[in-house]
């Protein structure tokens, strides 16, 4: 075809499109960001909610972003429509607000570069696909769904790769002629790539995680535009992502394999390319196999799993960051007064191959999170987790506040801070203790322990001897009295060294206090609980023991 054909030919296809290049171009400036301020995108399909993998992702946007005192930006993705849910957007809004992840342009609080929804922008993309359309690099195909079949078939049986591409393409070379009489006929027809590529050559680009990659040129003639005049993935990419002036593009690493294609529309288009960030997938092991995480299998998969089993959000995201750059949990853990934003991400630190989601460690950087925090927030912030979850025990939570705080307030401080709460509903589980109407008889029970403990002896040391005003040393050297006044001895090691000489040691006296008092054989520290309790309480709950 010669110019003017294809000039007559893009007046044809697209008559209602008057804009061109230049004005997108004039309207879509360059953003005016300081020296590697980083521009990215997070583009989920309206589904309805984020999956754990695109919140990694929308995670990592908004870090570089932040970071570099760039723009992130949320652009809805929906040329799909089998992949549109009705409220769809509302609730993927509704998962980045609970992780505090916030667009700086999104359909929600606009930008200059909008519309941030692709189905808005399909006037855009068409103007785009005019202009290559003239410059001989896109063409319509009728091609029908039993062709492209067939083709497949035949390629399958020749072992040749599948695709439309070269010979296969049989209407890249139609004449305008031709063209005309299909569309007065009404065949339908999509918009094709006329690839100008040769699977012999090679592309290479410098991934910002997975370094060099190469690949042999793209040489598809993949479709730009959909039957109904809507834009594939590839095209909606390329075109948003050069107007919204998208410096890395941060995406899951499906995509690598569509780097040749994405070159190729970048060059022919004019635009200069972004950088690519290719995430590796989340994975999980499973009876030994690695797999990817699925939101139909892993209950964790969903976001909203982590407020119903009440793992702090903040714990997450620190997860988040572990998984994002390897060094970040030590350096987490050797500066206790840090947050997420003292620290700097970098691309070299990101995992190349898959990345192991792991429930286990997420618990350990919860308990540390929490070891953290001082109690009274610890206290507010369970409190309100309960009110959303567990109303009942929200009630008791406020009708305790002041002794609540004061145990969860017990070994807090120190070098070593107790680490046993990794959920707000651990909360209720490892202090059962310290609520009154909640530690009942059936607590010895479900608490291990299947000793005998003497209630006379314990009973008299409380009567006689206990003084809850005194410091923990002089505590501890009165029970050991108490100990040896009553044939324990009082050292585990005086104890070894003959034990037919001792019933037991120290050790054995305060574990059987413990255990009448909290029902189990570990707890923090005992003297706190004793002195929290005090001696009333204290009695009862031995009463409660001998009674049960
Ligand atoms: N809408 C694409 C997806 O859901 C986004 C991929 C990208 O970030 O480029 O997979």
């Amino acid at each position: 075809m010669t110019e003017e054909e294809r000039k007559e030919l893009a007046e044809l296809i697209f008559p209602n499109i008057t804009k061109t290049r230049d004005y997108y171009e004039e309207k879509y400036p360059e953003r005016n960001l300081e020296e590697g301020a980083m521009v990215t995108r997070f583009g989920p399909s309206p589904t309805g909610f984020v999956h754990m993998g695109s919140l990694f992702g929308s995670f990592c946007d908004s870090v570089f972003a932040k970071q570099s005192n760039g723009v992130f930006f949320l652009r809805i993705e929906d040329t799909d429509q089998k992949r549109s849910v009705e409220n769809g957007i509302e609730g993927i809004f509704n998962d980045l607000d609970a992780f505090e992840i916030i667009p700086d342009e999104s359909t929600r609080v606009g930008g200059a570069y909008g519309p941030y929804i692709q189905s808005e922008r399909t006037e855009i993309y068409q103007t785009y696909v005019k202009d290559l359309m003239i410059q001989g690099y896109a063409y319509p195909c009728f091609m029908k769904e039993e062709e492209i079949a067939a083709i497949r078939e035949e390629q399958e049986i020749n072992k040749t790769k599948l695709g439309i591409y070269g010979v296969y393409a049989v209407d890249r070379d139609l004449s305008l002629e031709e063209i005309k009489e299909k569309l007065a006929n009404q065949e339908e027809y999509v918009i094709r790539l006329k690839s100008p590529g040769n699977a012999k050559n090679e592309v290479e680009i410098n991934d910002c995680v997975k370094g060099k990659i190469k690949f042999p040129e793209n040489d598809m003639d993949i479709v730009l535009l959909k039957k109904d005049g809507t834009p594939t993935y590839h095209l909606a990419h390329v075109i948003d992502d050069h107007l919204m002036h998208t410096t890395h593009v941060i995406r899951g690493d499906e995509w690598v394999s569509s780097i040749p294609l994405h070159v190729q529309l970048f060059q022919i288009l004019g635009f200069q390319m972004p950088e690519y960030v290719h995430t590796a997938a989340i994975t999980k092991k499973e009876d030994g196999a690695i797999r990817k995480l699925s939101k139909r299998k892993d209950p964790e998969a969903k976001v909203s799993y982590y407020d119903e089993v009440g793992i702090p959000i903040d714990a997450v995201k620190l997860y988040l960051a572990t998984i994002l750059n390897s060094n970040f949990e030590e350096w987490y853990l050797q500066n206790p007064d840090k947050t997420i934003n003292d620290f700097t991400f970098t691309f070299d630190k990101m995992a190349i191959g898959g990345t192991l989601f792991d429930l286990d460690k997420l618990n350990n950087i919860s308990k540390t999170y929490f070891s953290r925090k001082k109690a009274e927030d610890v206290f507010q912030e369970t409190l309100s987790w309960a009110v959303k979850h567990d109303s009942e025990y929200a009630e008791i939570l406020k009708n305790n506040q002041e002794d609540m705080i004061k145990f969860l307030n017990i070994e807090k401080d120190g070098d070593r801070p107790r680490k046993d709460i990794a959920k707000y509903s651990d909360v209720k589980e490892e202090f059962s203790y310290a609520i009154d109407s909640m530690f009942k008889e059936e607590h010895y029970q479900k608490n291990e322990s299947q000793k005998e403990y003497d209630t006379s002896l314990i009973k008299e040391y409380i009567n006689d001897i206990l003084d809850l005003e005194v410091d923990n040393d002089t505590w501890f050297s009165t029970i050991k009295e108490f100990a040896s006044n009553h044939g324990y001895a009082s050292s585990p090691k005086e104890y070894k060294n003959n034990p037919e000489n001792y019933k037991g040691h120290v050790g054995d006296i305060c574990e059987a206090i413990r255990v009448m008092i909290t029902g189990r054989l570990k707890s923090p520290d005992l003297f706190s609980i004793m002195k929290i309790l005090g001696k009333d309480r204290i009695l009862e709950r031995i009463e409660l023991y001998e009674n049960r």
